[in-house]
């Protein structure tokens, strides 16, 4: 099996407060791999540090043994949906269809073929009869299908989504959580930021406990335990604990 996301020593700072402390971790290619940490861990700005977004402190991360520059089409990013700029006036069809642009080129204009690829993108998420509706005009759910079917488009090897079930009603959970093993079983690598523990071991094969630091990962009945979520999360875990109420 090959690495689809090495991470090694990882320090990221924001004015000099650390966000980031010395994280070191591999996954392997076609899993699907949550994130989980209390709010403030740093699971964004992972995400952020993997893509460039941001500027590493310290560290190295290797993304299918080449660096991100080099297999940036490589990876789709969908960003927490607070992140994103909604009034933003595009439709639907042409939302999926920018997830094509970068297999185009720069000037070349999408043709019939990227189109039909995008509508086809957009059927897989249950959405071509919106594909009119400004993104504005979408529920949560919707938005979130709609951003996922962007990032299908882009034909990626290795998905990162940040906190794609908040906000989103239970069938849009539903569609996107199938799509996302569909697509590790296809042997596509998917990093999930999520947030309730509840539904971890039903969705992830391995987990990123984080709290600035690497608290610890790897199967998720290993991560799930109460004595490692406590060393995360400040807080008692029983066998009993409500985990989404805690978390
Ligand atoms: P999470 O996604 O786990 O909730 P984040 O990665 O968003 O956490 O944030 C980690 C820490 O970095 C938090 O303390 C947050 O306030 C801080 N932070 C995040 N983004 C910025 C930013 N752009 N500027 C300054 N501080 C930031
Ligand atoms: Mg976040």
């Amino acid at each position: 099996m090959k690495t689809a996301i090495a991470v090694k020593e990882l320090y990221v700072s924001y004015f000099g407060s650390e966000a980031l402390k010395n994280v070191s971790f591999t996954v392997e290619e076609g899993k699907l791999v949550g994130i989980i940490g209390p709010n403030g861990a740093g699971k964004s700005t992972l995400l952020k540090a993997l893509l460039n977004l941001i500027q590493k402190e310290k560290g190295e991360v290797a993304i299918l043994g080449k660096t991100i520059k080099e297999m940036r089409t490589k990876v789709a990013y969908v960003p927490q949906r607070s992140s994103i700029d909604w009034d933003f006036p595009i439709t639907v069809f042409d939302t999926v269809l920018l997830g094509t642009y970068p297999k185009l080129g720069v000037f070349k204009r999408p043709k019939k073929i990227d189109k039909a690829f995008a509508y086809e993108c957009l059927e897989k998420v249950g959405m071509t009869e919106f594909r009119n509706r400004q993104i504005g005009e979408l529920s949560g759910g919707q938005q979130q299908r709609v951003f996922l079917a962007r990032a299908l488009a882009q034909e990626p090897e290795i998905y990162l989504l940040d906190e794609p079930f908040v906000g989103v009603d239970v069938t849009s959970e539903e569609t996107i959580i199938l799509i996302l093993k569909q697509l590790r079983d296809l042997g596509k690598t998917v990093v999930v930021v999520h947030h309730d523990l509840r539904k971890a071991k039903e969705y992830f094969n391995e987990l990123i406990l984080l709290n600035k630091e690497l608290i610890d990962f790897g199967v998720v009945e290993k991560v799930i335990q109460p004595e490692v979520l406590e060393k995360a999360y400040n807080i008692q875990f029983s066998p009993l604990t409500n985990l989404e109420a805690k978390a």
